[in-house]
């Protein structure tokens, strides 16, 4: 099956007589035992649908998590005292501050790099235990070369993680590279609209598999039912939205690169987000708050058009340009969101 078949019909209940199209939401902390279940903080059967159609997605075994954090939170745990991460400097700011938090406690060492210098990254990789790939970055829009880097990882004996919310399995399926882990925050175009948190993890590797479904056991950095449920819903349309989310973004960075009040606009040739780079923070600042369509507010994914200049956060890189706005391309029709941007932009380069 191709992957907008299996988006619909992955994780559903048996084709049976009185069985529900949809997973339902089970809400029990505990269960009968003699089972498999046992108690809410291993198993809950709408985890699994949700796990079993973002798995047939991304081509791998999938473990929930409370939200995207919680995930990447979890495979850190993994490192072993005072081993090396390789990471991109410019991974998602929560990502780049865990590494920062357990580097200062002693507990690992943290190589941030630019992900998209392929020669420096395969380079830092020769004594690591771990190489954490986001491609593209968020919000530097950096791609990286992930089978030469997972070569290299693999070669040195390094596990290798690839952060693939921003491409979604819709253009991505890093597990097909070899990398040993895909992470998600299912918070963005998978939930996609913007009504819930929630994490995932994919494998290929079943030691891999059962030593995080150990961890989020002992953790408890489960997401709840109704969050997976939601998500799973999410997921159904995730093709469809990510195909019209992209093709808007591409007629926009078209129109966007014609204009000669922009530094830059940078896009990777795929999916739904987009950053361009105005003359100053202060023209940024002008052009996320004179929007009327498009919603100034923070995260991505959603059906909903969204713009934020991602240094007004003090946990943001300082190598990104003060000036840099992050745009979501929602799924709205494009000559709407183009008319509020480009007024936007014409009111904010005139001061
Ligand atoms: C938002 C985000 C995360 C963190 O996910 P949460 O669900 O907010 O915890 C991780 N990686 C990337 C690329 C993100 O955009």
């Amino acid at each position: 099956m191709r992957p907008s078949t299996r988006a619909v019909h992955a994780g559903r209940p048996p084709h049976e007589p009185d069985q529900p199209f949809n997973a339902p939401i089970t809400m029990a902390s505990t269960y009968v035992a003699g089972g498999d279940l046992e108690y809410g903080r291993y198993a809950n059967p709408t985890w699994t649908a949700f796990e079993e159609a973002l798995g047939a997605l991304e081509g791998g075994r999938c473990l929930a998590f409370a939200s995207g954090l919680a995930a990447v939170s979890t495979i850190l745990d993994l490192v072993g005292q005072g081993q090396k991460v390789v990471a991109p400097r410019h991974a998602y700011s929560g990502s780049v501050m865990q590494l920062g938090d357990l580097e200062s406690r002693g507990r690992i060492k943290a190589h941030l790099v630019d992900i998209s210098d392929t020669e420096a990254v395969v380079a830092a990789c020769a004594d690591a235990s771990l190489v954490w790939i986001e491609s593209p970055t968020n919000p530097a829009m950096e791609v990286a070369d992930v089978p030469a880097i997972t070569a290299a990882a693999h070669e040195a004996g390094a596990y290798v993680v690839v952060d693939n919310t921003f491409a979604t399995p819709v253009r991505q399926q890093p597990l097909d590279w070899d990398v040993d882990l895909v992470v998600h925050s299912a918070t963005k175009y998978i939930g996609g609209h913007s009504d819930l948190l929630m994490g995932a993890v994919l494998t290929r590797d079943d030691q891999l598999y059962d030593v995080l479904k150990g961890r989020r056991d002992l953790v408890g950095a489960i997401p709840g039912a109704f969050e997976a449920w939601l998500a799973l819903r999410g997921l159904r349309t995730l093709p469809l939205r990510v195909e019209r989310a992209e093709a808007n973004a591409q007629e926009l960075v078209r129109r966007l690169r014609a204009r000669a009040d922009l530094t830059e606009v940078r896009y990777p040739g795929f999916g739904g987000m987009i950053s361009v780079v105005l003359s100053s923070g202060e023209a940024a600042d002008l052009f996320q708050h004179s929007t009327e369509l498009w919603v100034y507010a923070t995260s991505l994914g959603g059906v909903e058009s969204t713009l934020e200049r991602r240094r007004r956060w003090k946990s943001e890189a300082p190598t990104i340009p003060e000036g840099l706005v992050r745009l979501s391309v929602g799924i709205e029709d494009v000559e709407d969101l183009w008319d509020d941007l480009s007024a936007a932009l014409d009111r904010s380069s005139t001061g």
